[in-house]
């Protein structure tokens, strides 16, 4: 198929997500060929920068030689058999890597196939806790503002995003919200942790009125993407983890966009400063601190939730890893006391051994530490855009850089991923928040290109 052909057809016969189809009367579809690395090729051989990691499921580049040759290894061996009933090395293999990876006391894997079912699965999971627990009324949830937590409707129960809620808010139980610890509506003077802290103490609030009818508090750690990349400082990890402790409510850690090592640790939670030294008032946001649970850094979440990159960005795939506590709840003679929840591609034997060949790689390469070393050489060569008059808010968490930009544009964000298409990038603002996601197999030469045509594309549309 020639390109225009691609795109002509493409508009006729696909209904493309979170998209005004309309648009594409003036703005043309991308269509790509083929990927290596950090790029995206099209028909014509245009190449571009996948900035966003493709909607950030992307970690060591498309088309990954040692992903591949897992999957090509695989194909030859099961495609696929149900998960009911039956059982496979895979799935058995990544379930006991990932309870000796995620933090302490995660040691049962139930597995769906996109990161909107794992919340589903958590919300219903831990209201089918309370109610074989004896306690049926715990069934609300609370969730920060401005999060986001997929889109099916039981998601959309604890995503707080306008446009969604006008169009979909009858369909929708829709749960309360607590203040974003996000450290751009800190008061003027006051710290990221001090801010983390005031947020914390309204989270308290809430929990003391409310704790006898709510379930879980869902949060994505340290990072809300959809929200705009708003960071926050670890410290509100800590004081969450404590506070649905004292007042019995599960803690759910939705790290569907910033987990397998996207914060700079293989999971954000692993960045919660410990108890004592919290209050001590000398913690940064961002990557300076690091640990494992076992060194008192680190909480542990009674639900953790993982997809997008899991799989290095090749499969459908998501997690929810829980507790053995939450575990026992549902073992049971009673069917009905069991947890009650299937897809039909449950634990897919390739997904499973995409997920495997992408945590290898983490051991082979050292990535976590490598990721360190990368993000503050890359902190240094954006320097030019940071001290940019027009840059505003730039912020990093491990391989997350976001800002916003000052421009007369209404609607900046689809002219500045126009623009950059042309500059070799592909860009994906949200709003006038223009971020870097890039997968982590980036280099030093592709970052400079980065950092020099986002300045071209913001110097003209400022
Ligand atoms: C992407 C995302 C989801 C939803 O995952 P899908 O696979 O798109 O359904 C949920 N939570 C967070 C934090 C996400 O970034």
């Amino acid at each position: 198929m020639s390109n225009s052909d691609l795109l002509a057809r493409s508009l006729a016969s696909v209904w493309h997500p979170c998209t005004q189809m309309k648009r594409h009367e003036t703005l043309p579809l991308v269509p790509i060929s083929r990927g290596a690395g950090v790029w995206l090729f099209d028909a014509d051989g245009r190449r571009y920068l996948d900035t966003v990691s493709s909607w950030w499921v992307n970690l060591f580049g498309h088309c990954n030689p040692r992903i591949n040759e897992a999957l090509t290894d695989q194909l030859g061996k099961l495609e696929h058999v149900m998960l009911a009933g039956f059982t496979h090395e895979p799935v058995v293999q990544l379930s006991e890597r990932l309870r000796s990876l995620a933090p302490a006391g995660l040691g049962h894997c139930f597995y769906a196939s996109d990161g909107a079912s794992a919340t589903e699965i958590a919300l219903k999971m831990s209201a089918h806790y309370w109610l074989n627990h004896g306690q049926p009324e715990k069934s609300q949830f609370i969730s920060l503002a401005n999060s986001y937590h997929g889109e099916t409707l039981g998601a959309l129960s604890v995503t707080d995003v306008a446009l969604f809620k006008e169009a979909y808010g009858v369909l929708v139980r829709q749960n309360a919200t607590v203040p974003s610890p996000d450290w751009r509506d800190a008061a003027p003077g006051e710290s990221a942790e001090d801010y983390a802290l005031r947020c914390a103490a309204a989270l308290e609030a809430h929990l003391q009125q409310h704790h006898q009818s709510l379930a879980a508090f869902i949060i994505e750690p340290l990072v809300q993407g959809a929200a705009g990349m708003a960071m926050y400082h670890p410290i509100y990890l800590r004081r969450a983890r404590e506070l649905c402790t004292q007042y019995g409510v599960h803690l759910i850690a939705d790290e569907i966009a910033v987990g397998v090592g996207r914060t700079g640790t293989l999971f954000a939670c692993e960045q919660a400063p410990p108890p004592e030294e919290g209050q001590a008032g000398n913690l940064r946001s961002g990557c300076s601190h690091k640990g494992r649970a076992g060194e008192g850094l680190g909480i542990t979440p009674d639900f953790l939730l993982l997809s997008k990159g899991i799989t290095g960005g090749y499969l459908p795939l998501s997690v929810v890893m829980t507790t053995d506590a939450i575990y026992q709840a549902f073992y049971a003679d009673e069917v009905a006391r069991g947890f009650l929840h299937s897809h039909s591609y449950t634990g897919n034997p390739l997904a499973c051994r995409a997920a495997l060949a992408t945590l290898d790689i983490f051991v082979e390469d050292d990535v976590i530490v490598a990721n360190q070393r990368k993000a503050a050489l890359f902190n240094q060569l954006a320097a030019p855009l940071r001290e940019h008059p027009k840059v505003k808010h730039f912020r990093n968490t491990g391989m997350i850089w976001a800002f916003e930009v000052e421009t007369p544009h209404r609607d900046f964000a689809q002219r500045c991923f126009s623009l950059g298409l042309q500059h070799e990038l592909l860009l994906r603002p949200m709003g006038d928040t223009v971020y870097f996601m890039p997968p982590y197999v980036i280099g030093a030469d592709e970052w400079r290109l980065l950092v020099a045509h986002t300045l071209i594309v913001i110097e003209t549309l400022c």
